[in-house]
């Protein structure tokens, strides 16, 4: 029987999970209550299931009958820390907490990918890794399976790797698209602290302020970005937070910015990070003040390998339909941590439209907002989709 029929026929199944793991989201690198359903959907099937250890992943292996390379599927399964605001019938239970990126739906197609290759494992030349994956917004989940062995689970180098990601808005219901190259943008947190002498706002020559340090700093980032960079592989700085003093009399010891750096190419990165510290530390110095600037919570760029993007948008067309296909022009500024496994093996990250049927998806709240809604429709197809291109990249 056909792949998309074997996913019609779970698709209520699917959508039970979906819709248990979405009404008690975690968030994090620790989700106990999602990893034990994750388990329970895949037990009695024959894979190797392993748990991980500085985090609750679960790695499951499929043998196929013969000998052959091993592809690896990955899902995400965290939450974030929205309260969520959809109404839904099966919304969070969790106060504060919401599968607003769809995680959910990624964990439950990747259960229905592990059934449909389960039922087919006779006929597999080599192995299917199931990645799933905890803590991947801005905790870094991926890096820590990948110390655990994940890309390696099968006794072998995976030889490819795909992941999908659902869009509650942008793409229309049902449709995938990826792109050849960068996919998604590499992002840093910096932190910055300028670090002055505080005194009397009347007497600022007996101090040494750092609030117009700080504001020139905040200027002069913005400079470095329209005259060091190639405005055809961009960069985005952006202050986001400014906190300094206490009073209009007094001025501070200090000043601390947060700044969130986005880049699209393994060189602007490297470049930006750079010149982004000299700038703070130079300008600090200029006027007899010192500075601090630490990195944390980065990623790097995920980039797409060009035969597997095309592969993958081959699968789409010739399984689905040329009109569930569109190809993504730009890579989006957003980032993900699927980008430390693109480092290590050929893959491609594909995102899949999941706005409800009848919402125009160009104004629908989209993934991280309070009102995003994923629909469960998508669920079948995405299953089928992550089965489909193991089985043709394992026969291929
Ligand atoms: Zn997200
Ligand atoms: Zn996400």
């Amino acid at each position: 029987m056909a792949v998309t029929e074997d996913a019609t026929a779970i698709a209520g199944e699917l959508t039970q999970l979906r819709r248990a793991i979405h009404a008690e989201p975690e968030v994090g690198l620790n989700l106990p209550l999602t990893q034990q359903k994750i388990v329970a959907a895949l037990d009695g099937l024959p894979l190797e299931v392993t748990l991980g250890s500085a985090l609750s992943s679960v790695t499951a292996v499929l043998r196929g009958g013969g000998a052959g390379p091993a592809v690896l599927l990955r899902a995400d399964m965290d939450a974030l820390p929205v309260a969520e605001r959809t109404g839904l019938g099966f919304a969070s239970r969790i106060d504060g907490t919401m599968h607003a990126c769809g995680h959910d739906l990624h964990s439950a197609m990747l259960v229905g990918a592990a059934r449909l290759l389960s039922a087919r494992r006779a006929e597999l030349p080599g192995s299917v890794v199931f990645m799933f994956q905890p803590g991947e917004e801005g905790h870094g989940g991926a890096r820590f399976m990948i110390e655990e062995g994940v890309l390696d689970a099968a006794g072998q180098r995976a030889a490819a790797a795909y992941a999908l990601h659902v869009a509650s808005a942008e793409l229309p219901f049902g449709v995938f698209s990826t792109r050849e190259g960068p996919m998604m943008a590499a992002a840093e947190a910096l932190d910055i602290t300028v670090t002055g002498r505080g005194g009397h706002g009347s007497q600022p020559h007996h101090a040494a302020d750092p609030i117009p340090v700080a504001c020139e700093i905040v200027t002069a980032l913005q400079a470095m970005v329209t005259r060091r960079f190639d405005i055809f592989d961009p960069v985005v700085v952006t202050v986001g937070s400014f906190h300094a003093g206490t009073t209009n009399n007094v001025i501070p010891d200090e000043a601390k910015l947060e700044v969130t750096i986005r880049s699209f190419s393994p060189q602007a990165r490297a470049l930006v990070r750079d010149s982004a510290v000299r700038v703070v530390h130079q300008i600090a110095a200029a006027h007899g003040l010192t500075a601090t600037t630490e990195f944390t919570g980065s990623y790097p760029v995920t980039i797409n390998n060009d035969t597997e993007a095309r592969f993958a948008a081959g699968v789409v067309t010739d399984f689905l339909g040329e009109d569930r296909y569109h190809p993504q022009a730009n890579p989006m500024a957003g980032a993900e941590d699927f980008s430390y496994v693109l480092e290590e093996v050929p893959g491609a990250f594909i995102m899949l439209g999941a706005c409800p049927p009848g919402v125009n998806p160009g104004t629908a709240p989209f993934n991280h907002s309070a009102l995003a809604v994923f629909d469960d429709m998508v669920l079948a197809d995405g299953a089928a989709l992550f089965a489909e291109l193991a089985v043709r990249r394992l026969t291929g």
